[in-house]
């Protein structure tokens, strides 16, 4: 299979108490193994596809044969967005971000509280499911954007709405809070800042 599911890089009760272990353990053991697993199958049998990268299925989804294309955006989309979740949080993290990517959130949104706050904002904004989003957009400037769904800003403008590099991203589907916060969502995004692993986020920017 030419994608797979990699393990957490933290033990599962690491990111407690804002995201609780079984939460984790479902959330990555189930939901993200899903998406890998139906990713495999959806190209199975296309022999470039399954030689193509993630990342280059995720930006040329709208040039797949059709019958992938759905699927493709679905569970690549998934794979990618928990891939990179997954990498941008840790444990005895949390804090403001240093550096040139503090200094650039400052310039951009008037300080770290504006930019956490526009980014929770987006986060509740969006209806049903999907992800808010820190990226650099193609005019190279830090923008915070929401995608629905597994749709990622690499996905460009006419599939995501959206486009650019991501930096940072939050999941906002349920499954990602439902246990802990139930309808509470706002809660899960403030208390998610807790984990960012800014050092990490740095190296996206
Ligand atoms: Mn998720």
């Amino acid at each position: 299979m030419p994608h797979e599911l990699a393990p957490l890089p933290y033990p599962k009760e690491a990111l407690e108490p804002a995201i609780d272990a079984t939460t984790m353990e479902i959330h990555h053991g189930r939901h993200h193994k899903a998406y890998v697993d139906n990713l495999n199958k959806a190209i199975a049998g296309h022999e470039a596809l399954e030689r193509m990268s993630l990342d280059h299925l995720i930006a040329d989804v709208l040039a797949l044969p059709e019958a992938v294309r759905g699927p493709v955006r679905n569970n690549g989309g998934g794979h990618w967005n928990h891939t990179f979740f997954w990498r941008l949080m840790g444990p005895n993290a949390g804090g403001a971000p240093s550096g040139n990517l503090g200094d650039e959130i400052k310039a951009t949104f008037g300080s770290f509280d504006d930019f956490k706050a526009k980014f929770e904002a987006a986060g509740l904004g969006r209806f049903g499911s999907g992800w808010v989003w820190l990226l650099r957009n193609p005019a190279g400037k830090l923008e915070i954007a929401s995608t629905a769904n597994q749709d990622n800003p690499l996905m460009g403008k006419g599939v995501s709405g959206t486009e650019g590099k991501p930096i940072l991203g939050c999941d906002v589907w349920e499954h990602a809070y439902y246990l802990k916060y139930q309808n509470k969502r706002a809660d899960y995004l403030k208390a998610w800042w807790s984990v960012v692993n800014w050092a990490e986020v740095a190296k996206n920017a």
